[in-house]
């Protein structure tokens, strides 16, 4: 049992509860309310957090990740676009990625995470040379929710450029649809159901119409899910003018959207692309720092809510963010979206919080087990710890956590109904080993990347 805490439910009625309680039953949550009704239960506990009046709210979900990227964060030069960007940098450095590099550089990742309040998070392009059985027993270790994409491709292009793609990371039509099928088979549901291996097609201008149509197909027959970068940038926009069709033309006509798809960045979609991917229950992740960052552009990410597209957020990677910090993605979103509509009202905090959360959820396919505190729902939650200054006074929790929070100031993580880090100490993964491997490992990569 929780007690004594200021509850966020992000239910459907976005319920708050002051001094409430929380009770977990091995993975599930049975109650949540108002103490006095359980009082004479107390003493029947395994565990009693008394919570301080600390924050609890659904634990963050991140629907757009590159576990990979960690290691690169701050190695890549900042200030630059896109498209060079990947070739002159992120694809030289993956590329030479060892599979202990990978592993290292998903520690990292999901550490930074999980001290930031994320339970769940969708890695979207996963390749072989990366070790995918490695990173799937960090995953499984840190306590986390995870969706380990694999990267599918059979063209070592982006957009309406041909061979850009480093030598390091091209794989072919068979071999990545096969690694798929062997990760699939090896690891989707493993740790009671909380990884899921998803196809992770790479963008436009990487695969052949043949080949999205044959991820679509695959997906069907594996009941999996499918994640791919769509319209980041206006290179992208250019590449399907010159096949005649836009970006959400272009995935729903090869089956590619509906339930379980995510669209990361969908910056430069047009009204009818919205109208499809909320006819078709599509959900866009939306990445406001990336999509800052490297100039690409601000995603109309208000009018897509208002026309019923399913918005989720998401911190992309450690180079084009440069943190996997989802309160800060948060504010970051309910902002820019205000500035450019001109409009106090655009979006609102308890909108954006619910993006990163009850949406995330949705996004997933798990919007009746996670993404909001509601009994028989699984227990991932966080507290978030308020007694600092820049969260005072706290009348309106959930205007400090979207306005003033990071995700420094959450305290406890919850997942699966296990507290995987308790009083700001992460109990699944070492610390102090991590961040030493991180640092050796990012070394040897600059030189064996030919950087350094
Ligand atoms: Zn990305």
């Amino acid at each position: 049992m929780i007690r004594d805490a200021y509850i966020l439910t992000l239910n459907a009625r976005n319920d708050i509860f002051e001094k409430g309680s929380v009770i977990v039953e091995d993975d599930k949550i049975n109650f949540v309310g108002k103490a006095e009704r359980i009082k004479e239960k107390d003493g029947a506990f395994e565990k009693v957090i008394d919570a301080g009046s600390n924050i609890i709210m659904p634990g963050l979900i991140d629907t757009h990740v590159h576990l990979a990227q960690a290691l690169l964060r701050s190695i890549v030069p900042d200030d630059v676009r896109l498209i060079e960007w990947l070739k002159n940098w992120v694809w030289p450095l993956q590329g030479s990625f060892d599979k202990e590099d990978g592993q290292v550089s998903a520690q990292l990742c999901m550490l930074e995470m999980l001290r930031s309040g994320t339970t769940a998070f969708v890695e979207s392009l996963l390749h072989t040379r990366y070790g995918f059985d490695g990173i799937a027993g960090v995953a499984l270790k840190s306590g986390m929710r995870a969706v380990l994409s694999k990267a599918v491709m059979d063209i070592p292009g982006y957009a309406g450029q041909k061979d850009v793609i480093h030598p390091g990371m091209v794989e072919d039509r068979d071999e990545s649809l096969n690694e798929f099928k062997r990760m699939h088979a090896k690891w989707n549901g493993a740790g009671a159901g909380r990884i899921q291996v998803w196809l992770g097609p790479r963008t436009p201008g990487a695969c052949s119409e043949s080949l999205y149509r044959t991820v679509a197909q695959i997906a069907r027959e594996y009941t999996a899910g499918v994640t791919m970068h769509l319209a980041e940038v206006k290179e992208d926009l250019e590449y399907f003018s010159s096949l005649k069709t836009s970006p959400g033309e272009f995935v729903n006509r090869l089956g590619l959207t509906g339930s379980r798809r995510i669209f990361a960045h969908c910056v430069w979609l047009s009204e009818d692309d919205m109208r499809v991917f909320a006819k078709t229950g599509t959900s866009v992740a939306h990445c406001p720092s990336s999509n800052m960052k490297l100039g690409s552009g601000i995603a109309p990410v208000s009018e897509m809510l208002r026309l019923g597209v399913n918005v989720c957020l998401g911190c992309d990677g450690g180079p084009s963010n440069d943190d996997y910090d989802m309160i800060r993605e948060v504010k970051l979103a309910v902002l820019l979206q205000k500035g450019i509509n001109l409009n106090p009202n655009a979006l609102t905090a308890v909108e954006a919080l619910r993006m990163a959360t009850v949406n995330g959820a949705k996004a997933l396919g798990l919007e009746n087990q996670i993404g909001s505190i509601e009994v028989g729902k699984k227990a991932d939650l966080i507290i978030v710890d308020p007694r600092r200054p820049h969260l005072f006074p706290n009348i309106n929790p959930i205007s400090n956590i979207v306005y003033s929070a990071t995700g420094a100031d959450v305290r406890s993580v919850m997942i699966d109904g296990k507290l995987v880090m308790e009083d700001n100490q992460v109990l699944t993964l070492d610390e102090d080993s991590i961040l030493k491997a991180a640092s050796d490992k990012a070394e040897k990569l600059l030189h064996k990347s030919g950087k350094r």
